[in-house]
C-alpha cells in the first residue's frame, strides 16, 4: 500500500485524512504521512523510501529506534501485564529514579502525554496557591488542550481567560505581566529555551531563568518548567540545572521513554500537598509497559553518557551544514542547543527557500524540517552523521541552482 493510496483511503474514515502535528499536509508537499518502520536512527515511509531521520518522531526517539535495553524491559514487563487494576511495582521504581535523578523532584505523578503534565502543573499550582492566573510566554507552545492549543478552533475564550502573556527572555516583560495580574498569580510556566515554530531558537538568558524564580519567589506563586521537549536531551537533572534554577514543578514526557506514550509531573516538597489534592487520572496512565521502558530510557542515558553523544552528533552536523552552506553561497543560522538544533536561511521570510532545501534533502535520504526544530538521538553516530550530510550537500547544490 502506498503513501498516496493509504492517503486517499485515511481521507474517507478520517478528518481531513490526519490531523496534529504529524499532519504531513502542513508539512512540505514532499513529505511522506505514513511510516512503516524504523531502527535506529533510521526510518522507512510507506513507499520504502529510507531516511537519516532528525526529527525523532518529534522528540520521543532519544536512543534511537528499537533499542535493545528499552525493548528488552518493555516486553518483559509486557509478558507479565500492561494495563493492571493498579499500577506495577515498576511506578515506584521510576519515580525513585526521577527524584534521585531530578534535583528539584520529591515526587513524580505519571500520565500520557506533555499536555496532560503542564496541566496538571497548573492544577497544582492553583490548588496551592488558589489563585487563577497564570504567566506564559507569548507564542510558546504547552500542548493542545483549550487552554494551551495553538488554534482556537472548538475552544472558548473563557478556557484561556487566565492566561498572562509575557515575552521570552524579557525580565520586564515578566514583571508587567505579573503586575497586572494582581495578586492573583498561581503559577509562571516556561519552556527551558525559546523553540517556538517558525523562528529562530533562542537559549533562555541565564538572568532570565535566575529572574523568573526569584519573582515566583516574590510572589509566592510556582515556578514550572515545561521541559516536555527539550527534557532528556539537555541535562537529566533538568535543564536549567546548568543555571542554577531549580523549577517548583516540571513537565516531562516526549524523550523520557524512547517512544513510549508516558508523561511525568516531578515537584517540591511544598507542592506534594497540593498535589495530593487533584482527582487526576486516565485508564492508560499506569500501564506499566511504558513505565518500564522509561526506567530503561533514563538509565541508558545516564550510564551511556547519552546527551554527549547527542552532543557529538549535533555538533558535527551543525559545523558540516555552516561549511556547506557557505560553500554555496547561504547565510544560515543555526539555533537552539546543538542536540536540538534547527536552521534557517538569512532573509528567507515566506521559508520558499527552507520550503525547497528540506525537500531536496527528504529526496537525497534525509529527514528534517523547514519550521521546527529538529532532534538528534544518541544512535546518530559519526557515519550517520556524515552519510546525511552528503544529502545535505547535494539538497544545498541544488537549492543553489532552483533560485540561481
Ligand atoms: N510542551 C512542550 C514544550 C511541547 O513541545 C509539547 C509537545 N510538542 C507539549 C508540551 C505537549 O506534549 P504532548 O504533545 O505530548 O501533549
Amino acid at each position: 500500500m502506498t503513501d498516496a493510496e493509504l492517503r486517499a483511503r485515511a481521507a474517507k474514515v478520517v478528518p481531513g485524512g490526519m490531523y496534529g502535528h504529524l499532519n504531513a499536509a502542513i508539512f512540505a508537499p514532499g513529505y511522506p504521512q505514513f511510516f512503516e518502520r524504523a531502527e535506529g536512527c533510521r526510518q522507512w515511509d510507506a513507499d520504502g523510501r529510507a531516511y537519516i531521520d532528525f526529527m525523532c518522531s518529534w522528540g520521543p526517539v532519544v536512543l534511537g529506534h528499537r533499542h535493545p535495553r528499552v525493548e528488552e524491559a518493555a516486553a518483559r514487563q509486557a509478558a507479565l501485564g500492561d494495563c493492571l487494576n493498579g499500577p506495577g511495582p515498576i511506578m515506584v521504581e521510576l519515580a525513585e529514579l526521577l527524584v534521585d535523578t531530578i534535583p528539584s523532584a520529591d515526587w513524580a505523578m505519571f500520565s500520557k502525554n506533555g499536555t496532560d503534565a503542564t496541566t496538571q502543573a497548573l492544577m497544582v499550582a492553583r490548588a496551592a496557591t488558589g489563585r487563577t492566573k497564570v504567566l506564559r510566554a507569548h507564542g510558546a507552545y504547552h500542548g493542545a488542550d483549550p487552554w494551551c492549543t495553538p488554534s482556537t478552533a472548538g475552544t472558548t475564550p473563557n478556557e484561556r481567560a487566565d492566561l498572562v502573556e509575557f515575552d521570552y527572555n524579557s525580565l520586564e516583560s515578566l514583571e508587567a505581566a505579573a503586575a497586572s495580574a494582581g495578586d492573583d498569580v498561581a503559577a509562571i510556566i516556561v519552556t527551558p529555551f525559546k523553540h517556538d515554530s517558525f523562528e529562530d531558537q533562542a537559549l533562555v538568558e541565564p538572568a532570565f531563568a535566575r529572574g523568573a524564580r526569584a519573582l515566583a519567589d516574590r510572589l509566592g506563586a510556582a515556578l514550572v518548567i515545561d521541559d516536555v521537549r527539550a527534557g532528556f536531551r539537555i541535562d537529566l537533572r533538568g535543564s536549567w540545572e546548568r543555571y542554577g534554577v531549580r523549577p517548583d514543578l516540571t513537565a516531562w514526557s516526549k524523550a523520557m521513554a524512547n517512544g513510549y506514550p508516558i508523561a511525568a509531573l516531578t515537584g517540591v516538597d511544598a507542592l506534594r500537598g497540593a498535589a495530593q489534592t487533584l482527582y487526576t487520572t486516565g485508564s492508560f496512565w499506569f500501564s506499566a509497559v511504558a513505565m518500564a521502558a522509561a526506567k530503561a530510557t533514563i538509565e541508558t542515558l545516564r550510564d551511556t553518557d547519552g546527551i554527549a553523544a547527542m552532543e557529538r552528533a549535533g555538533t558535527q552536523l551543525r559545523e558540516g551544514l555552516y561549511a556547506q552552506a557557505k560553500a554555496h553561497g547561504f547565510v544560515v543560522n543555526q539555533t537552539g542547543p546543538v542536540t536540538i538544533p534547527w536552521l534557517s536561511f538569512d532573509g528567507d521570510a515566506d521559508l520558499s527557500v527552507a520550503l525547497h532545501w528540506s525537500d531536496a534533502c527528504l529526496r537525497h535520504g534525509v529527514y528534517l524540517h523547514p519550521w521546527h526544530n529538529w532532534f538528534m538521538s544518541a544512535a546518530h553516530t559519526e557515519q550517520d552523521v556524515a552519510l546525511a550530510l552528503e544529502g545535505t550537500d547535494r539538497a544545498f547544490a541544488e537549492t543553489r541552482s532552483h533560485f540561481g
